[in-house]
């Protein structure tokens, strides 16, 4: 019998413990160690240091900090974390995969699974979470075939390559923003006295995002600060086009976006 993937797991929460829940699944194929307070799981991070793969999957903010911690195993410790493939699902990447470069982390590779809900903590995770979802991998880190075959076959997800800066500038279009403007839009309605009497689908569906896990949505916009406020001059720009225009304009700029998005 082939030898098991050996796969550590640091933090259980949504995307910890789906990721844990779906490798789970294939018990022939995968021997995994998870880190975890909540779950009161034995292992820390040192027991991890002859894994294949670690995934860190704590907030973005300890994100920095797990990477140092492995570091100084390294050095301390002849042979530790010197095979392993250490990636992380973090939504912003720059200020991590510059950390791990300063650390001369050579093995990590930055990540970022596209699949989420409202919803956190490992009560909330599920092992389809990630089905036919796109997988963000760094694409100036070296390629590995384990975690690419696992991200693919074993975890169902389609991995997308973008370098680190591409990749914030990208998810500050595509979640950031978006996040700030369902909050705001919220704010906004919620402060006309008659909002809840009009509240239906497209409202509720525009500010989904701004009923999700607050402590994340905080890191985000934090995070990424730079990139979103740049994109907000754009989308001001647009907004104040879209509201000047009338009749075949405004339907045209309608369309063009209905067909972009088809
Ligand atoms: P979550 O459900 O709140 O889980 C985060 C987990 O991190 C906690 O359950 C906890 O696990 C662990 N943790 C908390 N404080 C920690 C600390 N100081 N050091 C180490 N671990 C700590 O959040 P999540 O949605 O899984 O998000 C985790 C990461 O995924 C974040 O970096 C986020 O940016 C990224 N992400 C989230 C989504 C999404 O939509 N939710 C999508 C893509 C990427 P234990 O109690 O088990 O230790």
């Amino acid at each position: 019998m082939a030898e098991k993937i050996k796969i550590g797991i640091i933090g259980l929460g949504l995307i910890g413990g789906s990721i844990e829940k779906r490798l789970a699944l294939k018990p022939d194929l995968y021997e995994i160690k998870t880190v975890s307070k909540s779950q009161n799981r034995d292992f820390q991070l040192v027991d991890l240091k002859n894994e294949d793969i670690v995934f860190i999957c704590s907030p973005q903010s300890e994100v920095n900090k797990i990477l140092t911690e492995i570091a100084l195993l390294q050095s301390k410790q002849e042979g530790a974390f010197a095979k392993t493939i250490i990636t992380d699902v973090a939504s912003t990447k720059k200020r991590i995969k510059d950390k791990a470069d300063q650390l001369g982390l050579k093995n990590f590779v930055a990540g970022h699974p596209m699949a989420g809900t409202e919803k956190q903590g490992y009560e909330s995770s599920f092992p389809e979470l990630f089905e036919a979802a796109k997988w963000i991998l760094d694409s100036e880190a070296p390629r590995n075939i384990i975690l690419e075959k696992l991200i693919t076959e074993d975890i169902g997800a389609k991995i997308e390559y973008l370098d680190v800066e591409t990749h914030d500038k990208a998810v500050a279009a595509t979640s950031h923003l978006p996040l700030a403007l369902s909050v705001v839009l919220a704010k906004v309605a919620m402060n006309l006295p008659a909002t809840k009497k009009t509240i239906g689908p497209g409202f509720k569906s525009m500010t989904r995002l701004a009923q999700g896990n607050i402590a994340m949505g905080t890191e985000i916009i934090d995070l990424n600060r730079k990139n979103i406020n740049e994109l907000w001059q754009d989308y001001k720009a647009e907004m104040d086009a879209f509201l000047s225009a009338y009749g075949d304009d405004l339907e045209r700029e309608l369309k063009v976006v209905k067909d972009k998005l088809e």
